[in-house]
């Protein structure tokens, strides 16, 4: 089954991704972690949480590979023929035909997307459209508040002065011109809100 658990920014998506992968690894299940070549904090294989936990993914996805041909190569390296659980943090990045690839192989295997659903404009991704449309099991990562106290629903780009930026590409990794994202609650994020 294709699953595709969503949330802003600051709900932890990561951190559960790994605490669920540690925990069918550590009960002996044959698992896989991927994730897109677009998401560069730390370094290209890390997947990384705010709160700390970070792994290494087993396969970092270019927008041209195939999933199922990289999945394949890695149970080869394993010397085992297939995998039970595949974990894919930052799905929001993959290409709506790796997404349509996932979904086509999720049959027999349970496929778990973490990701955003939409960008800093309120826009989605392709990955994420392509997931909405396709999965099988969606859900929502809650957890994430705007500073008001108020439910954050909406991805929230800032410059370092903390001013709310609505226009521009819609992937430009943080870290990057002191760029970041929050998430803002929509009354906040619509009136450009980035603090009290
Ligand atoms: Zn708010």
């Amino acid at each position: 089954m294709l699953h595709f658990y969503h949330g802003v920014m600051g709900s932890s998506k990561t951190a559960m991704l790994l605490m669920q992968r540690y925990n069918y690894l550590q009960l002996g299940f044959r698992v896989a972690l991927v994730k897109p070549a677009i998401d560069t904090r730390i370094s290209a294989n890390a997947v990384y949480s705010r709160v700390g936990l970070q792994a290494e993914a087993d396969i970092v996805l270019e927008s041209g590979h195939s999933v199922r041909e990289q999945l394949n190569w890695l149970a080869v390296q394993h010397a085992h023929s297939d995998f039970q659980y595949v974990f894919v943090d930052e799905a929001q990045f993959l290409t709506e035909a790796q997404v349509q690839e996932m979904a086509d192989m999720a049959d027999d295997l349970e496929i778990i997307c973490y990701g955003l659903k939409t960008d800093f404009m309120g826009n989605f991704f392709p990955g994420s459209a392509a997931l909405l449309r396709l999965s099988e099991d969606i859900r929502e990562v809650p957890g994430s508040l705007c500073w008001c106290g108020k439910k954050a629903t909406m991805n929230t780009r800032v410059d370092g002065k903390g001013r709310v930026i609505k226009h521009g590409e819609q992937v430009l990794i943080d870290n990057q011109d002191e760029i970041r994202y929050i998430g803002l609650c929509y009354q906040h994020w619509r009136e450009g809100k980035s603090h009290g």
